[in-house]
């Protein structure tokens, strides 16, 4: 027999009818029950039929579940003589918070039928849709305690509510256009249509407009018009960094990206993430959107209000855009904004009309962002339709924790017992904003999820504002090295518990040493982790502002290459135009006098000076910018010499690999060839493919030593889906078994899983 435990978006959804449904037609005996958190069945039968059946739970699951981990477990058989839905029991201190859902095509029918007495209502939802967590003031769920308490229910919606054949039967934010909240337009009279219609007419005329939605505020314009994307770029003070679109439907969605067929069930799920696609040749969205970028993140109406921005059934319908930006309005650092007064404060100098309206946002929630990569997802901001979903542990863990999360791309997390619950994405903690964003919103998920934390694991970096708040709380504080939380929370995701090496590729992280590492080969498991090997180490000069300046980097390596001599580092330094003579002299005197220098093994800046010296990208404005666009040149290289299969730099290796991957003889090789006049687009290949190789001879080095053949990827710089492919094949290739991340982000965002991971190990192990 087995036990099969489902988690994801399973309640509210027709779950356990379908299980019995599918029970049935396999001949399963057993149960099928609702936890709280997750969905628990019992299944007997023979072989092929219970195999049949987990199959079918994967593949024909209602359309509006999402299975976020499907756990099974081999039990002995008890004597079941019929299949049964047994009714809810929610186990004691397993808390179910739904993650919001996008609005239902029931609900968006209704939206848009004249006869409907929700026609064209902004907040129209279900039970099986409409916002969820981002509602939330307290548990239970009752409508009370959801910000939809201020708006008694009219009798209509009244007696669906509590009619059990309805679909907005216990529905909590249940409205209508008599009793729901309003939408308005800040700073004017206008009200519900009128507000809408305005706001429309703004888009047409290629003004900037700012929209409540369900998470927050978004800043929106005509995406295919280059003049006001432009407009919005300089308000924003963003020359680069590409903008999310929203399109009207999947229609004028594969107008603009080609959408592969596992890309079209996460575009249409309730979760409704930004998915990056690649864009159409003759996309009509506007250059300017996403510069140089052969990829469009994009995403359908999530939110009704949504919908009716593109469609209002009136005049201005053909005149509107099918393609919108839909960017998180904040200003640069900060939390993105969701109430009024934070729009008027940090909107009003962008958007020159903002629609809001008076349901609250209790708890702030961005788009999710994410890639396909083997078919999956692959994860690069956990947020709206995921948070506050659990990972589920299968270990015995008692305890309570707070996993505060890393600085860049915070996130925390909360664990009770074996159930782990990632928070929605806050921000980087640089901003003081962010850090209060943190603290309110530790605060609030701490008593929606009943959790009391026994003690808080944070990042032991001195300087990071994380540290200093989980300083504050008085609880016994567990630090965690950045790096191995990074590999404990690919660990997490995979529900492997036992011991891996770990490749963690990063930015940034301090290491025990007090250097800044980032390109480690470490093994690890629950309670420890060991620092096996490492690309050999360089010189930063010039403090925080190298992660962004990559050609100092470039310089560095020139630096060490020429012994010193000035003379020959500024002549290569003019002939690949890298840095003026001021920028020059400036790395110079910091290298020369050792000020303002660290001692670091970060893969990612790394990239940065790879980038640098192919003349791709000396700067970035926006974080890892420089090693994207060294991503986009090998993908550029590779798609147009399929063929291609000159290997490595350096195929007659005899050298034995000693724990150093040789990090400097492929910058060297780099910059030599780069002199020569070669392609960049295939050297940027070339940089990937030498990485991979000194990766494949540590982890081949390391087994040896330890006999451990399970390799987990993560860290920053595998969002780089060409070197994660390329590593993953290798390794493969070559015996490892491979984990890799997918609905935890690889990135900073994901660390605090790996945090509480170690931080509950820790309390189950004294
Ligand atoms: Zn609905
Ligand atoms: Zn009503």
């Amino acid at each position: 027999m087995l036990n099969i435990k489902v988690c994801g978006i399973v309640q509210g959804v027709g779950f356990r009818p379908f299980v019995a449904r599918l029970a049935d037609e396999f001949g399963i005996m057993g149960t099928v029950a609702n936890k709280g958190s997750y969905v628990e069945i019992f299944a007997m039968g023979d072989e092929v039929a219970l195999k049949n059946f987990t199959e079918g739970l994967k593949m024909h699951a209602p359309k509006r579940s999402a299975i976020i981990s499907l756990d099974i477990l081999k039990v002995p058989d008890k004597d079941y003589s019929e299949f049964s839905i047994i009714e809810s029991e929610r186990e004691e201190g397993k808390i179910f918070v739904s993650p919001d859902i996008a609005v239902c095509e029931d609900c968006k029918r209704e939206l848009f039928d004249k006869n409907n007495r929700r026609y064209l209502h902004p907040f129209i939802n279900c039970t099986a849709c409409g916002p969820r967590l981002t509602i939330l003031d307290a548990m239970p769920y009752d409508r009370e305690r959801t910000s939809m308490g201020e708006f008694p229910m009219c009798d209509k919606c009244e007696k669906e509510y509590f009619a059990p054949e309805d679909r907005r039967y216990d529905a909590q934010p249940v409205c209508c256009n008599d009793c729901g909240p309003e939408v308005y337009i800040l700073g004017s009279n206008l009200k519900g249509k009128e507000a809408i219609k305005a706001v429309r007419r703004a888009i047409i005329r290629g003004e900037i407009v700012a929209i409540k939605g369900i998470g927050g505020f978004h800043l929106s314009c005509d995406a295919t018009n280059e003049e006001a994307v432009a407009k919005l770029r300089k308000r924003k003070s963003r020359p680069v960094k590409p903008f999310a679109l929203m399109a009207k439907d999947m229609d004028a969605l594969s107008k603009i990206v080609k959408i592969p067929d596992e890309a079209k069930d996460i575009i249409e799920s309730p979760q409704k993430p930004i998915l990056l696609l690649p864009r159409k040749d003759n996309s009509p969205v506007a250059k300017n959107v996403a510069i140089d970028n052969p990829n469009l993140g994009v995403m359908l109406p999530y939110a009704p209000i949504q919908s009716l921005i593109f469609r209002l059934d009136d005049e201005d319908d053909a005149l509107m855009p099918e393609i919108l930006i839909m960017t998180s309005g904040n200003p640069s650092g900060a939390p993105i904004c969701h109430t009024d007064e934070e729009a008027k404060e940090s909107l009003s100098s962008i958007a020159d009309v903002i629609l809001s309206h008076n349901r609250r946002i209790r708890l702030r929630a961005d788009d999710s962002v994410m890639g396909i990569l083997n078919n999956a997802p692959y994860m690069i901001r956990r947020s709206r339709g995921y948070a506050p979903l659990p990972v589920m542990m299968n270990i015995d863990f008692k305890g309570e924790v707070l996993a505060i999360g890393g600085e860049l791309k915070n996130s925390f997390c909360l664990a009770k017992n074996e159930l782990f619950y990632p928070s929605p994405f806050i921000g980087d903690m640089t901003d003081l904003r962010s850090v209060i964003a943190l603290k309110d919103s530790v605060n609030l998920m701490e008593s929606l999820l009943e959790i009391r934390p026994e003690i808080v694991a944070a990042d032991p970096h001195p300087l990071y504002n994380t540290s200093a708040v989980a300083k504050e709380l008085g609880l016994p504080v567990f630090f965690v090295q950045h790096h191995y939380a990074h590999i404990l929370s690919c660990m997490a995701e995979n529900h492997e518990y036992g011991e891996v090496l770990g490749l963690a590729f990063d930015g940034t992280g301090y290491g025990e040493d007090g250097a800044i590492w980032g390109g480690e080969l470490l093994r690890v498991n629950a309670t420890s982790y060991e620092r096996f090997a490492h690309i050999e180490p360089f010189v930063l000069a010039g403090g925080d502002k190298v992660s962004r300046e990559g050609y100092r980097i470039a310089i560095q390596f020139l630096y060490e290459e020429f012994e010193g001599d000035e003379e020959k580092v500024f002549e290569t330094v003019k002939k690949l135009d890298l840095a003026t003579k001021e920028e020059f002299s400036a790395v110079m005197f910091m290298l020369n006098n050792n000020i303002n220098t660290a001692i670091s093994t970060s893969a990612g800046r790394l990239f940065d000076g790879a980038s640098a010296i192919l003349g791709i990208r000396k700067c970035s404005t926006f974080e890892g910018e420089a090693a994207i666009y060294l991503e986009f040149a090998a993908e550029k290289f590779l798609a147009e010499n399929p063929e291609f299969t000159e290997d490595m730099f350096f195929p007659n290796n005899s050298e034995s690999f000693n724990g150093i991957m040789r990090t400097k003889r492929i910058m060297r090789e780099l910059l030599k060839r780069r002199l020569n006049g070669e392609n960049p687009n295939k050297l940027a290949y070339f940089f990937h493919k030498a990485l991979v190789f000194e990766m494949l001879q540590s982890a081949l080095w390391a087994k040896e030593k330890t006999n451990i053949k399970k390799i987990a990827l993560s860290g920053g710089v595998f969002q780089n889906q060409l070197l994660t492919t390329l590593t993953k094949k290798a390794l493969e290739n070559n015996g490892f078994h491979v984990l890799t991340h997918s609905l935890i982000p690889p990135n900073d965002g994901g660390i605090a899983l790996g945090q509480a991971f170690a931080a509950m190990a820790y309390l189950n192990k004294k």
